[in-house]
């Protein structure tokens, strides 16, 4: 039987409340499916702080890296003393030491939309077809964001000169590019690789190395697009894209875009990759919002964006395909049967019906 070993950072918030549910769906999962997880809890965020001083624990990253993967909740309380620098608040010195000490360099954001929930779209109808179901793959350590020189220069008189860089190389390209039509042979086998090679020097390198990295992937359809048609084609007919491949900065703002689309931040899972060792991908996986303080500790928090970032775990870092879709089909099969939690509700729905985090995981967890 397979065995892979868990890092369970729930962290501040609504963390705690959507981890348990996400442990629970793990567990009915694993009855299921032949394989097994060894999950052990360690604070993060405000609870590292509370616990031992610092956002990260040294113990607390110690785990993480004699794990398989990382399942982390959110960190972050804006009403947590004020006076700490912003080096040492959780969303820094958690999150982006994590990411970095990890070298996690591909971001998935997965942005489903089931048809039962098409009054939480901000999209006509008509433009939902039979549900939306898109994955955004962003490059995330290199781009504009780290590219050097980066700096603003004092012209004197009151005037300033800033400057970014946008630099990528051959094989960071490669990279995620692998990553992106790997996906894509996971779902329906198309990408559409999103750059501006009509502007950017960058833009042309992306799209001829993807172009090449693609010919390895013959059952994969490939398709260019510039990012700013890319933008508008997301509002005007979302179906028509399977996987999206964005550089850094693209995906940011393209992610959130389709995020939109999927009508609440509780819906949304991520995962953040790093490199492939024996078969094993080190991953991070986290819902894409954060602590939601207004909610926070009252079983109202939406918990699927922490128990579909399970589905990707189990896909992405252990290769359980079958198990990674039974808990996608479970979140499809508990939100048809009328299960909202009061992110996603709406009065005008007839058969629906308000319920709170805790069952929401037990639904979830019973149709797996
Ligand atoms: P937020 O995502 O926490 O909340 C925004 C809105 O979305 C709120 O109304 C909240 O109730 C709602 N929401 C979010 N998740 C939900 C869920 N699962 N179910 C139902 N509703 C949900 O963003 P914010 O209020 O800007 O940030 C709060 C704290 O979280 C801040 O300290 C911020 O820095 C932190 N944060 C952390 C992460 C992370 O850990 N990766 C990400 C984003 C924000």
């Amino acid at each position: 039987m397979k065995k892979f070993k868990v890092a369970a950072l729930a962290g501040d918030g609504i963390g705690p409340e959507v981890m348990r549910e996400a442990i629970k769906v793990l567990r009915a999962t694993e009855k299921k499916f032949d394989f097994t997880t060894e999950i052990t809890e360690a604070p993060v965020g405000w609870a590292g702080i509370d616990a031992a001083g610092k956002a990260l624990p040294d113990a607390t990253l110690e785990l993480c890296k004699k794990s398989d993967s990382i399942l982390f909740g959110s960190v972050g309380l804006p009403d947590r003393d004020p006076t700490i620098p912003k080096e040492e608040r959780p969303e820094r010195a958690a999150l982006l030491r994590i990411r970095k000490e990890f070298g996690l360099f591909a971001n998935l954001r997965p942005v489903q939309l089931p048809k039962a929930l098409a009054h939480a779209c901000p999209l006509a109808k008509e433009r939902q077809g039979d549900g939306i179901d898109i994955l955004v793959v962003r490059e995330l350590t290199g781009g504009m964001y780290f590219g050097q020189p980066k700096k603003t220069e004092d012209l004197g008189g009151g005037n300033f000169r800033a400057i970014d860089t946008m630099v990528y190389t051959t094989p960071e390209i490669e990279r995620i590019a692998h990553v992106a039509f790997k996906a894509a042979q996971l779902r329906r086998k198309k990408l559409t690789s999103i750059d501006k090679a009509n502007v950017l020097e960058n833009g042309i390198l992306w799209r001829e190395v993807v172009t090449r990295v693609g010919k390895n992937y013959p059952d994969v359809t490939l398709e260019h697009m510039f990012v700013d048609n890319g933008a508008m084609q997301l509002m005007l007919r979302p179906t028509q894209f399977d996987v999206m491949l964005c550089e850094n900065m693209f995906g940011d703002i393209l992610s959130d875009e389709a995020a939109a689309i999927a009508g609440s931040l509780g819906m949304l899972p991520s995962a953040s990759l790093g490199a492939t060792s024996n078969e094993n991908t080190f991953g991070f996986y986290e819902p894409a919002g954060g602590t939601a303080p207004d909610i926070a500790g009252k079983n109202l928090a939406n918990p699927i964006a922490q128990i579909l970032s399970v589905a990707l775990m189990l896909r992405h870092s252990f290769g359980l395909n079958d198990a990674a879709a039974a808990i996608e089909r479970a979140v499809k099969t508990a939100i048809e049967a009328g299960n909202r939690t009061g992110d996603i509700f709406s009065a005008s729905e007839a058969n629906a019906r308000k319920v709170g985090t805790r069952e929401m995981g037990d639904a979830i967890a019973a149709a797996v």
